[in-house]
């Protein structure tokens, strides 16, 4: 029985590359009809925060990544002591007095010497006596592994293929730091165990630690899970996607309006290649069944924000109803100011105008002319005093007419330009001003169509007003 987790360290908002994790785990797991675990690693006390935690909770609750099942390590961290003594005990570990003075000293001789830093093992064989010696003075201390000479550690990635790393590489690393506090490495292997992960995927940042991990299995003797290490995430300069490509969490996206449907369709096209080639967009539940980690690419995927945009804009053209999109539009009209009060003449705007935006934000920012006048610049009330004559007839004529879909209101515009001989910006230009406060943006026909005749009217007095 398959079970994935994905475990964020809450020291930072979720990033585009750690939702692409979740999306993967969860993916594999929810395909295989396995069981998907969402762990928050916050032993690192002094840069996790709750702030944090709640971010990552609501970002991962917002995609849709349901989990199964929930831990958090601070509360564990008595399991993790019982297996640190173990470890001790069987002679795995051992207890590390050097002083951060003395262990700073040893980095800067490697580095001095230009070598890898490993550390000397000063207390890798410390006589009993001298450890309970320190310990009865109350000397802080750390736990170390005790890593095998020269040993070659190697496993299948399911991702990466054939991976061999020489422990040499690293020397006995910390497991509990002198504070009490177990690190990173050793946790996660407890953790992974006792909950009986089978596919640990996660970003190959973490390749060069797997060793460790997998010496830490070995000592307590615990099963050895699949490993799969993503690609990297490059950003369009082919450096790794980061802060300085501009926003790049999920938090920022999900504020510039993209929806939560269209960022999980466009991270799972990021390393992942469908067996049904040709086509980009997949319903959630097309991805789970369709989702296998055979098929993520083993080199890194360019982020590209374009087409982002416009599979976004995509999903709001094509693949969401105009009530939806409507829906999701209301919390950034609020943004503005804006109380949708009439939902349903949100969804006709919607229905008439969702093809000239490709964000919920964009969204918001065209359609406030349908909700509130515009401010107006003295050179849109120019352009309207010039033709309020016209202006002034068209309307009338439009309210005898009364046309109600955009076609007819063109057809009637088009007679009345040629009965008076005039060329079309002389009459659409001022009254696209006077409603929308711009000269370009929604057709004219598509204002007319929805904003009611008195308030149209309203707003061309406004703008002839001094
Ligand atoms: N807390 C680690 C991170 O955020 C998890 C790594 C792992 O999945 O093992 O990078």
């Amino acid at each position: 029985m398959v079970k994935t987790r994905f475990a964020p360290s809450p020291t930072g908002y979720l990033h585009l590359g750690n939702a692409r994790t979740a999306i993967f785990s969860y993916l594999y797991a929810r395909h295989s009809g396995g069981t998907f675990v969402l762990r928050i690693e916050d032993t690192d006390r002094e840069r996790s925060t709750e702030e944090y935690e709640e971010g990552l909770i609501e970002d991962l609750r917002w995609l849709g990544l349901e989990w199964d099942e929930f831990y958090r390590q601070s509360e564990r961290l008595e399991i993790y002591r019982e297996y640190g003594e173990r470890l001790v005990k069987d002679g795995h570990a051992y207890p590390c007095f050097c002083t951060p003075e003395e262990l700073e000293k040893e980095r800067q001789e490697a580095a001095r010497k230009g070598i890898a830093y490993r550390y000397s093992g000063r207390c890798r064989n410390l006589l009993d006596k001298e450890v309970q010696e320190n310990i009865r003075r109350g000397k802080p201390h750390a736990l170390r592994f005790r890593v095998p000479d020269g040993e070659e550690i190697v496993f299948e990635d399911l991702i990466k293929g054939h991976i061999s790393i020489n422990v040499d590489d690293f020397g006995d690393f910390i497991i509990v730091r002198s504070d009490g506090m177990p690190t990173y490495n050793f946790v996660v292997v407890v953790d992974d165990a006792l909950m009986g992960i089978t596919h640990v995927i996660r970003g190959e940042d973490h390749i060069s630690n797997t060793p460790k991990q997998i010496l830490i299995y070995r000592a307590l003797g615990f099963e050895v899970p699949r490993f799969a290490h993503l690609p990297v995430i490059l950003g369009p300069d082919r450096s790794k996607l980061s802060k300085r490509h501009g926003g790049v969490s999920v938090k920022a996206y999900r504020e510039e309006g993209i929806l939560a449907e269209a960022l999980f369709n466009y991270l799972c096209l990021l390393g992942w290649s469908s067996p049904e080639e040709d086509r980009e967009i997949y319903t959630r539940e097309e991805l789970i069944k369709l989702f296998d980690l055979k098929d993520v690419n083993s080199s890194p995927a360019v982020f590209d924000r374009q087409k982002l945009l416009w599979m976004n804009g995509l999903y709001i053209r094509e693949v969401l109803s105009p009530e939806e999109v409507a829906l999701r539009l209301e919390p950034f009209l609020r943004e503005k100011g804006i109380e949708v009060g009439d939902r349903e003449y949100l969804t006709k705007v919607v229905t008439l105008t969702r093809d000239s935006f490709d964000t919920l934000r964009e969204g918001a920012e065209k359609l406030e002319p349908f909700f509130r006048d515009p401010e107006i610049s003295d050179e849109i009330r120019d352009l309207v005093r010039t033709s309020s004559d016209y202006i002034r007839e068209f309307l009338d004529t439009i309210e005898k007419q009364k046309p109600s879909t955009p076609e007819e209101i063109m057809k009637i515009g088009k007679a009345f330009l040629k009965e008076k001989g005039i060329k079309p910006p002389l009459l659409w230009k001022p009254i696209r001003g006077f409603l929308t406060g711009s000269t370009q943006g929604i057709g004219i026909d598509i204002l007319l169509t929805l904003i009611p005749l008195e308030v149209v009217k309203r707003r061309f007095r406004k703008a002839l007003e001094v």
